[in-house]
């Protein structure tokens, strides 16, 4: 994905205010009708949609008039925002290349003002099968929230929050270092995934030295639940870092061995298959399941992570729908809800929800952004009555 910051720098502050509207609106709408994003930017002379088109030239928001005349923001328009925000906060100066695409982010190089470059994941939820999930899950048709925005920034909060907490607590883990909306800025690790590694100096140690950390993060009450060789980046001297948090559960969900096991077996599997033959007496050890941690145990302990991340703002409600989501589109064959013939279709389940919620000030406390948010959001902005 291309992701242009130039345009960033040319926008102006009225250009900006109008993209927040767009987004501040998006809490109500998947569709913002015009009439709504000039109500909440309020710009003197039809400034809305002058704004607007300039806006769409860069492809910041993309219009729809299939029902009403209205605009939603694009993956690019909310990076905008996000990727502001950080600027604003001096926490980054420029953006760089991309050196990640997983399914459901892109992950890009940044620069300090310092110089130093950091990784900067963008969450893109629902990039493969948001219509899938809009159109199949019953309780989901009531809730015009479930979009993109909202999963993508829990799904941000929630890999903040974790890495933050697991590198307080000694994992090798990425340095967090801020987040905003579907954005988490964190130190670049040095080094490659380990699908990328061909051979391993000490294949016995680098093995066991991961399932250590599979035992300790269940011992701390986690499961990661995506331990794989594309998780796992191996730098200097062998050192590991674990990535990717977003899915992991708490030791006491009820699949959670279940979990436990799998991210075991994954990389018992990887090491055999790549590094065999590779280790001294061309075999591994076959398992360490002897090492699972009596999960009933650990989730009573109150020193437990899972539990001091309640505590952090990521709530047991946002586990709940990230969780949903998850499962619900590893349940789902993705490639069946690119370009088929059931677009049109859950295209009009998306605005048939709209309507239901087309009334100013409906709440809904799964929408977008909370309230609070939005409110701090427009603080930041300055997006106060126009001069
Ligand atoms: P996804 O959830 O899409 O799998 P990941 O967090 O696993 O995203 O990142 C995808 C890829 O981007 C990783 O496999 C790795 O190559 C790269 N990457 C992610 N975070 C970092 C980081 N902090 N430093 C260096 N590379 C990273
Ligand atoms: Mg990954």
């Amino acid at each position: 994905m291309k992701l242009d910051v130039n345009v960033l720098r040319y926008l102006s502050k009225d250009e900006f205010r109008v993209l927040t509207a767009v987004e501040m609106g998006m809490k109500n709408h998947q569709i913002v009708p015009i009439e709504l994003i000039e109500r909440i930017a309020r710009l003197k002379h039809g400034g809305t949609y002058k704004n607007i088109r300039t806006l769409l030239r860069h492809k910041l928001v993309h219009h729809d008039s299939s029902k009403y005349d209205g605009y939603r923001l694009t993956n690019l328009g909310y990076d905008f925002l996000a990727i502001r925000t950080m600027v604003n906060r001096g926490l980054i100066v420029g953006v760089g290349r991309q050196i990640g695409v997983g399914k459901e982010s892109d992950i890009f190089e940044v620069v300090a003002e310092d110089g130093q470059t950091y990784a900067l994941k963008l969450h893109r939820l629902g990039r493969t099968s948001f219509r899938a999930v809009k159109s199949k899950r019953d309780y989901l048709k009531h809730r015009s929230s479930f979009n993109w925005l909202y999963l993508s920034r829990l799904a941000a909060l929630k890999e903040y929050a974790f890495m933050k907490a697991l590198g307080d607590h000694g994992f090798p883990v990425p340095k967090a270092v801020d987040w905003n909306r579907h954005c988490v800025l964190m130190s670049l690790v040095p080094g490659y995934p380990l699908v990328q590694i061909k051979e391993l100096q000490n294949p016995e140690q680098v093995f066991e030295t991961i399932i250590a950390l599979i035992v300790r993060l269940a011992n701390h009450g986690l499961i990661h639940c995506d331990f794989n060789e594309f998780n796992i980046m191996v730098g200097d001297n062998e050192a590991v870092t674990m990535i990717d948090f977003p899915q992991m559960v708490s030791v006491s969900h009820r699949n959670a061995e279940m979990y436990f096991d799998r991210d075991v077996e994954c990389i018992l599997k990887f090491f055999n298959k790549r590094f065999a033959s590779n280790t001294k007496d061309g075999s591994l050890p076959s398992s360490s399941f002897d090492d699972r941690p009596d999960f009933e145990t650990v989730a009573n302990l109150s020193a437990s992570l899972d539990k001091q991340l309640e505590a952090s703002g990521f709530t047991h409600q946002d586990q709940k729908d990230l969780e949903d989501y998850i499962q619900s589109t590893s349940a789902e064959d993705d490639m069946n809800f690119h370009e088929d013939d059931s677009k049109s279709k859950s295209e009009e389940h998306l605005s048939d929800d709209d309507d239901d919620n087309s009334s100013e000030g409906q709440s809904d406390d799964a929408e977008g952004a909370p309230e609070s948010d939005i409110t701090k959001l427009a603080a930041q902005l300055d997006l106060g009555p126009s001069e």
